[in-house]
């Protein structure tokens, strides 16, 4: 049997600010199985960043609780690593000084984690880049050297908040196909967080639709597609694919 590795129970939260309380979340409850990958969905502003925090422990629930299962059996919560819309390397650091940024801060540069960041670099082709600066590498490259960035200090969990949507169209399908599958082939959890609901389909095992702001779950759709092979082309073309889009935009147009 498949581990849970977070349980959400009923995560209730407001912003207060001097506008007023914004209530941004509403009794939110689901899990996350170890090595799943799942989306999150829905309406703009509805509280979708805010339940990312939340799930990385940078915003504490009002309410609720956020129970775990850290897989290697230790007591600690999960550990966690985040991607963004914006890759935030440092320019003036060079590929391979921006990827083992998270060793230095811990560290934890040891041998061991230096050789996976060299072995990471080279299977995603980035090897012969890595005396580069940020601004010689093209967006998607950028982007996958911002994934690796995360994977070398080894997060249980990713979490993915609209990490393509900075990319132009052809980049992000070549680039969110590379991503999903280094998350697959890493065996990690991953939370992706997007408003493009093709992106969903194609990439994650099941995905939560929230109702608009405060958001609570409006639906959990597992996601099982007959394809060819891994690649995102694949998925979107998948005999399934259509209806899944039809069902999750039908359920969205509810919360209009
Ligand atoms: P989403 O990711 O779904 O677009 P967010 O989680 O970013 O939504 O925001 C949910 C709501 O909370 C929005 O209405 C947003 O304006 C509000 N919000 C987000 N961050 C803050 C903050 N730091 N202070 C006050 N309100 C906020």
């Amino acid at each position: 049997m498949t581990s849970e590795i977070l349980q959400l129970h009923d995560i209730t939260y407001s912003y207060h600010g001097l506008a007023g309380e914004i209530p941004a979340l509403s009794h939110i409850s689901f899990s996350v199985k170890q090595g799943e990958f799942l989306a999150i969905v829905g309406p703009s502003g509805c509280g979708k960043s805010t339940l990312l925090s939340m799930i990385a422990r940078l915003l504490v629930p009002e309410q609720g609780t956020i129970a775990f299962h850290n897989p290697d059996d230790s007591l600690e919560y999960p550990k966690t690593g985040y991607m963004l819309q914006h890759d935030h390397l440092l320019e003036w650091r060079t590929i391979w000084k921006n990827v083992t940024l998270g060793l230095e801060i811990a560290h934890t540069e040891t041998p061991e984690a230096l050789a996976y960041a060299e072995k990471l670099l080279d299977d995603y082709g980035l090897l012969k880049f890595r005396e580069k600066h940020p601004s010689e590498l093209s967006g998607g490259m950028r982007q996958r050297a911002a994934l690796i960035r995360t994977l070398v200090t080894n997060p249980e969990i990713l979490l993915l908040d609209e990490p393509f949507s900075a990319l132009d169209y052809q980049t992000r399908l070549s680039v969110s196909g590379d991503i999903g599958n280094i998350i697959r082939t890493t065996g990690k959890t991953a939370i992706l967080v997007t408003h493009d609901l093709s992106e969903a389909i194609s990439l994650a095992d099941r995905i939560i639709i929230l109702s608009k702001r405060p958001a609570h779950v409006r639906r959990e759709i597992d996601v099982r597609l007959t394809k060819k092979d891994a690649s995102p082309l694949a998925a979107r073309s998948a005999p399934e694919f259509q209806s899944y889009f039809n069902f999750i935009w039908k359920e969205l147009s509810y919360e209009k």
